[in-house]
């Protein structure tokens, strides 16, 4: 899986003359139940052949030829026996050549070649699958699991072990009611232990996105421990008995509650931007108008739905980008050239730049 570091060099690559070409292959492995495996090593094999009979034609550039055979070969393999979706980044004249496995959500079957790496589908990756923590709580102990795409990892276990105080109803009367309220202050203590332990790891960014399992009589007292910072990553919370929940049911639970509070995000965001914009506050709507915050600097997210494409120019000397395809830069006069896609652009600069 790639890291936001790998992304961000990808994001960074753009080629620098015509001898220059970057690659990007993405291969969807199709859905498995309907057997179409073998249709989409073929759908990758054709797009990848297509291509390199054009390059062969039109170009001399052997080394961009050499790294095609090399994905067609690939894609060859891939008919039939891949369950995983893949993205490959090349560009031989650099000597590069990088490989991915994907969630299978992040793109269909693709070939691009440009001059910079089609980094579209792995920004949206990011977004759509944060760094999470599952807390699994009862009242002695705690369980931590990381999610990031597929591979899930157990993390810690505490157990703060109630004292035999606490565990003692004492003798029947008058001491009954003093154990009831040491128990109650011991779990307090322990959802305390579990707070500042979530908080820690919220300032060490350890976790982007964070999800409890708990027993529902014990979630307002844990909640009211929780730090400001933790509640802010916190998207929600389960029934959970511990003791009796595998990785999967946590994992499937999480999953569900993270796919609810994504769309909910996403419906805010939208509603946020075109609000803003209507009463000239923090949005902009429209390509010129983001292009032209974009440059200044001002913005934080760019909203766009994955079909989204427009022509636009850039700038080949101080790359200022332009929905109105004027041959020279009205940022500094020199000339531009024609993006067939000014996401080819405009998404590895919001890369670099940490716009969401
Ligand atoms: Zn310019």
């Amino acid at each position: 899986m790639i890291s936001r570091e790998e992304l961000r060099q990808l994001a960074c690559f753009e080629c620098r003359d015509d001898n220059e070409l970057a690659i990007s292959f993405y291969f969807h492995p199709g859905v498995p139940q309907d057997k179409s495996h073998r249709e989409e090593g073929i759908l990758a094999k054709d797009l990848v052949g297509k291509t390199l009979r054009e390059l062969r034609l039109h170009t001399r550039n052997r080394q961009a030829v050499d790294d095609l055979e090399k994905i067609l070969r690939m894609a060859e393999e891939l008919h039939g026996n891949q369950a995983r979706a893949k993205a490959i980044f090349a560009c031989g004249a650099r000597n590069l050549w990088q490989e991915f496995d994907l969630p299978p959500v992040a793109s269909p079957t693709k070939l691009f070649v440009n001059r910079r790496f089609h980094l579209r589908p792995l920004a949206a990756v990011f977004s759509e699958h944060p760094r999470l923590w599952v807390a699994l709580v009862d009242r002695q102990s705690a369980r931590f699991l990381e999610i990031q795409f597929e591979q899930l990892r157990e993390l810690n276990t505490f157990t703060s072990p109630l004292s035999r105080h606490g565990r003692s109803d004492g003798y029947a009367g008058y001491n009954a009611g003093h154990a009831e309220r040491h128990v109650e202050d011991e779990v307090r203590r322990h959802f305390r232990n579990v707070a500042e332990f979530l908080k820690a790891a919220a300032e060490r960014r350890q976790f982007e996105a964070l999800v409890i399992g708990c027993q529902d009589v014990n979630w307002p007292v844990l909640e009211q421990q929780l730090h400001p910072y933790v509640v802010k990553r916190l998207l929600g919370h389960f029934s959970a008995e511990i003791g009796g929940m595998t990785q999967e049911m946590a994992l499937s639970q999480a999953r569900s509650i993270v796919s609810d509070a994504l769309q909910q995000h996403h419906q805010t965001l939208v509603r946020e931007a075109i609000e803003g914009a209507r009463s000239k506050g923090r949005g902009v709507t429209g390509l010129r108008r983001v292009l032209r915050a974009a440059e200044l600097g001002e913005v934080e997210c760019i909203i766009m739905t994955p079909e989204y494409s427009a022509r636009a120019v850039e700038c080949t000397n101080c790359g200022h980008l332009d929905s109105h395809t004027v041959p020279y830069s009205p940022a500094c006069g020199r000339k531009t050239r024609e993006l067939s896609d000014v996401c080819e652009a405009l998404v590895p600069t919001a890369i670099r730049n940490n716009i969401r």
